[in-house]
């Protein structure tokens, strides 16, 4: 039996006059995902996108892989035939036989773009869902909410019918909404605000901070890894590396213990507004959920943010630890985050970092640094993996 996958556009559908331009970066994000898997022929009508194979492809592969596009709200697996009824009630009859199985309740529904064929839509209905009520007695019809509803469609190609519809992805197409730098630790938080940005269409740098030899070469591969497993959603996704053990020293050496990890996260996101600028991206986004630890109460985020004119995006911002453990989780980074290696934000913590700090304060603590020189200076280590 041919295969054939149909994928329902989601949140694009509500775009007015550059529809076009999203449509197109769904195809061709599309396109790309399934490019090893061998030829197919991708085409998109009245905001379904369907994809059969000219080559013999892996469908079973291809369908899980069009599930993680963003952009579709549902994906269907549907079984072809020739556009005769006897061939598609002999298709509903044999390809339904699983669904239809567990189901009590079913509907049909038909959609005929081919005008010729010379039954209409409601007779296309009255006609299969007789037969499958014959083959499966055991069923009752039901138009509002039915366990499974059947769609036989019959078009040019030829016709299929299916009745088995999983969410898609969600979301808008990937790169269709800008870039951004996503400064990504080997924690549980930044590659669930990544997946998140990443599923409203922005395309994502990673940046990654690192202090050697206070942190090892396997905590770097470990946020390597993170970034292999979070390409699945943003296909070609670089990963910029910074060694920022000069600069925790500088802190370490001439800054008051309890302003630590804010001047350190001021020293980030100066050096990652700067490789924005460089990447052409219009913004930061960061793991920061309000509250969970000193250096994310609404004071300290401000200074944070105070560094940098550029856009800071916190997508987490109101979510608990506990929703958080849950994308990540289905997202398939958490086995990876919660590996035991140091980070370098563990490096030299306070025991009693201030919650509520000044920016007097803090600018104060930072005059007895270079700060341009350090930025500088850290810029110059950059490294850039992708893959
Ligand atoms: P995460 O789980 O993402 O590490 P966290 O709860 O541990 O977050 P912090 O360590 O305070 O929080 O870091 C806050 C945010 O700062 C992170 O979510 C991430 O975006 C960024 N960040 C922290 N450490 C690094 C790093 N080493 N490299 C790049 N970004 C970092
Ligand atoms: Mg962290």
């Amino acid at each position: 039996m041919e295969q054939i996958i149909l994928a329902k556009c989601g949140e694009i559908v509500l775009k007015g006059l550059n529809r076009n331009r999203f449509d197109l970066i769904l195809m061709q994000n599309l396109k790309a995902s399934l490019e090893d898997l061998g030829a197919f022929e991708i085409s998109m009508a009245q905001s379904t996108v369907y994809v059969r194979s000219l080559s013999g492809a892996d469908m079973e592969e291809a369908f899980k892989r069009t599930q993680r596009v963003f952009g579709f709200a549902a994906v269907c697996m549907a079984y072809v035939c020739p556009k005769d009824m006897e061939s598609i009630k002999a298709l509903a009859v044999e390809c339904l036989a699983g669904p239809l199985g567990e189901a009590e309740t079913f509907k049909v529904e038909a959609k005929r773009s081919d005008k010729r064929f010379p039954l209409k839509s409601p007779e296309i209905c009255s006609e299969i869902g007789g037969v499958l009520l014959e083959r499966f007695p055991h069923l009752r019809v039901e138009v509002h909410h039915p366990d499974v509803t059947v769609t036989v469609e019959v078009r040019d190609f030829g016709a299929y019918v299916h009745a088995v519809r999983v969410p898609g992805a969600g979301g808008m197409p990937y790169g269709s909404n800008g870039r951004a730098c996503l400064l990504l630790s080997g924690g549980i938080d930044s590659p669930v605000a990544g997946y998140m940005m990443a599923k409203r269409g922005v395309k994502l740098t990673a940046v990654h901070f690192f202090s050697p030899p206070y942190t090892g070469e396997r905590a770097k591969q470990k946020v390597l890894a993170l970034a292999e497993e979070l390409r699945v959603y943003c296909p070609g996704m670089k990963v910029t590396t910074v060694q920022f053990t000069a600069v925790q020293e500088a802190i370490r050496d001439h800054c008051n213990e309890e302003y630590f990890t804010v001047i350190m996260r001021r020293f980030m996101m100066r050096i990652a507004h700067e490789i924005a600028r460089r990447t052409r991206s219009g913004a930061l986004i960061t793991g920061e959920s309000l509250g969970q630890v000193a250096s994310q109460t609404m004071d300290a985020l401000q200074l944070t943010d105070s560094v940098t004119d550029s856009l800071v995006l916190r997508p987490l911002i109101g979510m608990d630890k506990e929703e958080i453990v849950r994308i990540s989780r289905r997202i398939g980074t958490f086995e990876t985050s919660i590996q035991p290696y140091e980070d370098c934000c563990t490096v030299f913590t306070p025991k009693h970092p201030k919650t509520k700090p000044t920016l007097r304060q803090i600018e104060q603590e930072e005059s007895r640094l270079e700060v341009e020189r350090l930025v500088e200076q850290a810029l110059e280590t950059i490294e850039i993996t992708e893959k």
